[in-house]
């Protein structure tokens, strides 16, 4: 029976993970290991200067007070020490399309599973707002979940699933959208007369790009973006003799 570890960062009570999880209960044995709090947009953060709790919520459901990152850690080294057969980190409230997939937790579950050798996937729906059924989109993931189970990718590559909601045309194989990335932070005073700020909404604008991530989503597509780790721009790696000979060496 394949192991199957499911987490997210919106944190173990979401019903997007209780969507999952029940979807991929048909492929095998699931266990949650999720952050106690909300972790949206950490991102691919480790927890160093605290010490961590790991909790056991009811039978196969498991917290962590820490990061998705932490969570994969925490329930590969103290669950799976013999490893899993998949990882899948969701089912996200909101899209993780495009250069945002960095600030994404629910991404960085699925990376650093994939960092560690296990396959591995990010599942995040267009998020309605309360109320949201999540069903459809963890029938997606089932099914993308079974053929990575049946056929894995290359070792430190893994999947990014972005789903519209309702009803979808199909399911494209895309690449992460580029957005004008404007990011705009409030500035208010508190009752003392200091300021503080509210990091807001990023804007809505990206650059059109027929096989992106984000266009599949806008166009009712399911998107499925293959990622990997790697952020080195290769092109780039032979062409830096101008830049690296600027360095005295003594
Ligand atoms: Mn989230």
């Amino acid at each position: 029976m394949a192991r199957i570890l499911v987490t997210n960062d919106d944190g173990y009570f979401s019903p997007g993970i209780d969507a999952l999880a029940a979807a991929l209960g048909a492929l095998g044995e699931v266990t949650i290991v999720a952050p106690q709090t909300e972790a949206s947009a950490v991102g691919h953060a480790l927890t160093l200067r605290r010490p961590l709790r790991f909790v056991a919520i009811k039978p196969g459901v498991w917290a962590v007070d820490g990061t998705p990152t932490d969570c994969v850690n925490i329930a590969l080294s103290q669950l799976y020490p013999d490893g899993v057969d998949l990882v899948v980190s969701g089912i996200n409230k909101g899209l993780n399309v495009g250069d945002d997939v960095t600030y994404s937790g629910t991404v960085a579950g699925a990376l650093e599973a994939a960092l560690l050798g296990y396959p591995a996937m990010a599942v995040s729906l267009d998020y309605p707002g309360e109320g949201a059924d999540f069903r459809p989109a963890a029938a997606v993931a089932a099914d993308l979940a079974a053929g990575l189970l049946a056929s894995p990718l290359p070792v430190r590559s893994f999947l990014n699933v972005n789903i519209p909601d309702g009803r979808f045309r199909g399911v494209r194989a895309t690449v992460q959208a580029r957005r004008n990335h404007v990011t705009k932070i409030a500035k208010r005073i508190d009752p003392r007369g200091l300021p503080y700020f509210w990091v807001e909404e990023a804007e809505d604008d990206w650059e059109h790009s027929e096989v992106s991530d984000h266009q599949a989503v806008r166009d009712g597509y399911v998107s499925v973006t293959p990622l990997q780790p790697d952020l080195t721009d290769h092109d780039l790696v032979g062409r830096m003799e101008k830049l690296t000979a600027l360095v005295k060496v003594e």
